[in-house]
Parts: C-alpha cells; sequence; structure tokens
C-alpha cells in the first residue's frame, strides 16, 4: 500500500473542487510554490521564492536561522492559518488545485500534507491510540489494528513497541517518540510529509535511524524536510533549497538564493552566498 499522489488525485480533487479553478502544474512535481511576499502582520518574513518540490523526492531547505525555513514549509499545508497575523501572496499548488482558494478547507489539505514537527510530540494516550487517532478522526472505516502496525513497521518501530501498545505514547525514549509521530503522520497515507528539524531533539543514533527512515519512505511519500545540519542535507536530500536573509523595510526578510540537486548546491553552488554559507562564513 502507498501513498502516491495518483492513488489520491481524485479523492483530493472531489473534496476540494467545489468551484475551484483548475491549475496547471508540472507533472514531475508533487508541490509548486511561490511566495511572492510572505508577511506576519507588517513584517515581511519571506519575499521572491518559488520552490518546485518534486515527486517521490526529499527536498531538504537549509540556511541561516530567521531565513524563513519553517515558515515556507508551514505555509506548503496551511499550518500558518493558525497565526492570525500570517498572510501569504502567492500560491501553493497540488494536485492541480491553489489550497489558498478561498473554499479549500485547511484541515483537508492537512489531510493529504502531514506534518512532523521538531519536538516529538505524542498525544498522552497509548501507542496505539496515539497511530490511529488520525484514522478514528477520519472516521476510517477498515482494519485500524491492522494500519496501525502497518504504520508502526514502516517507521521501524514495530518490533519495538508490539508487546507495548498500551503503553502511553510519552514513555518511550525521544527517538521512539519522534518515530512515533512519524507513524501516526504517516497512518492516514498523506501523500507529501512535511518535517521541521525532525532530528533536531536527538541524538546521534536516533538520527540516524529517521534518516534512514526517510529515505525508505520517499518511495511513496514526497518529503519536504527544513535541516540546520549540513551533514543531513547531503545524507538524505535529493534537492536542496538555499535561503538567506537581508535587510529590508526594517526587518530581516528571508528569501530563497537557489535551489537544485544536493550535490550540485553542495559542490558547484552557482551563488557567492550560497559558497560563503556553505564555507561557514555566516550561520
Ligand atoms: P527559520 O526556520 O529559517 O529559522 P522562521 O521561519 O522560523 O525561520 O522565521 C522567519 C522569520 O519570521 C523570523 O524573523 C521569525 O522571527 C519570524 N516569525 C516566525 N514565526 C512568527 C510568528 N508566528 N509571528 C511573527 N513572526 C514570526
Amino acid at each position: 500500500m502507498t501513498a502516491t499522489l495518483e492513488a489520491v488525485d481524485a479523492d483530493f480533487t472531489a473534496e476540494v473542487q467545489a468551484g475551484t479553478i483548475e491549475v496547471a502544474m508540472p507533472p514531475t512535481l508533487a508541490i509548486d510554490c511561490r511566495v511572492d511576499r510572505l508577511y506576519y502582520g507588517d513584517f515581511l518574513a519571506v519575499r521572491d521564492s518559488h520552490l518546485p518540490i518534486e515527486k517521490g523526492k526529499i527536498t531538504g531547505f537549509i540556511g541561516p536561522s530567521g531565513c524563513g525555513k519553517s515558515t515556507v514549509l508551514r505555509s506548503l499545508n496551511r499550518m500558518n492559518d493558525m497565526i492570525p497575523s500570517f498572510r501569504l501572496e502567492g500560491y501553493v499548488h497540488f494536485l492541480g488545485s491553489d489550497i489558498y482558494a478561498r473554499h479549500v478547507d485547511p484541515v483537508v489539505v492537512r489531510r493529504y500534507i502531514g506534518m512532523v514537527f521538531q519536538q516529538p510530540n505524542p498525544f498522552s494516550m497509548s501507542v496505539f491510540d496515539n497511530v490511529a487517532f488520525g484514522l478514528r478522526l477520519n472516521r476510517y472505516k477498515g482494519d485500524i489494528a491492522g494500519k496501525v502496525e502497518q504504520a508502526l513497521r514502516r517507521a521501524a518501530l514495530w518490533d519495538e513497541v508490539k508487546n507495548k501498545l498500551k503503553a502511553s505514547g510519552l514513555s518511550l525514549s525521544g527517538g521512539q517518540q519522534q518515530r512515533l509521530c512519524i507513524a501516526r503522520a504517516i497512518a492516514t497515507d498523506p501523500p507529501v510529509l512535511l518535517m521541521d528539524e525532525p532530528c533536531s531533539a536527538l541524538d546521534p543514533i536516533a538520527t540516524r535511524r529517521i534518516e534512514e527512515l526517510m529515505v525508505e519512505l520517499k518511495a511513496s511519500y514526497t518529503i519536504a524536510m527544513v535541516t540546520h545540519n549540513m551533514q543531513q542535507a547531503t545524507r538524505v536530500a535529493d534537492n536542496t533549497a538555499f535561503f538567506s536573509v537581508d535587510i529590508s523595510q526594517g526587518g530581516r526578510t528571508g528569501y530563497l538564493v537557489e535551489m537544485g540537486e544536493t550535490q550540485q548546491i553542495f559542490e558547484a553552488p552557482r551563488e557567492q552566498l550560497t559558497k560563503g554559507y556553505l564555507r561557514g562564513e555566516f550561520s
């Protein structure tokens, strides 16, 4: 069972369609995002950034702190809608719709574009219930126990928790908790996963496990990930987007400097800014 975009295309279109204007997207892309201007209130946080997210690949977002990596990532499934001052000028195209079109329900969007956060955040309930949570929310009618097992296996956690499914998710180690959150995110088969520094709270061994898992998952998912760890980007990301910041309108405004295959960005960057950043000239 996979979560390919083709498999869910008709479902998503049916769910969001009412009155949506069909938008054209290159067939190789899972998400086509363009940020002309992104504001928090009057503050211009990100400008002029076009991010084509390729299907079946891992795209890494790198750059100095405050350049808008998380902000842009969270815009890809309307997670920023929770912030009243947030405003996007631009678009995020997904399966032929602009997810910011007026009648598109962000809750539906987040069912198709899942998210894993920086700090593992299991709910205060059993391991089983954590993974079953989204299935129950979506009133899944099939075999919930089977889906929970499948998600835990795909998240490489099953063997470690199969005898303690009733234990609290909070009783697991940090690395296990993050894999539990990944299992929870993939249980409902979203074809795209957003990961915001998923390893920053983990030790090197747990980090390595999550990285291996991401590489396995990309066979069925498209992944976009923020990382502050350059080695991690080179280990797992197929494509890398490098962001930087400049001073405009009295604040620090982030923008995409360049994006390309990870090897090209790290070995032959086109822009001086990228070269400088990779040499550690600013962080
Ligand atoms: P990065 O992930 O690259 O470190 P962020 O996306 O977290 O950057 O932040 C980009 C800019 O937007 C920063 O200047 C940050 O202070 C600002 N910012 C982030 N979240 C909010 C928010 N909820 N309200 C106001 N400003 C925010």
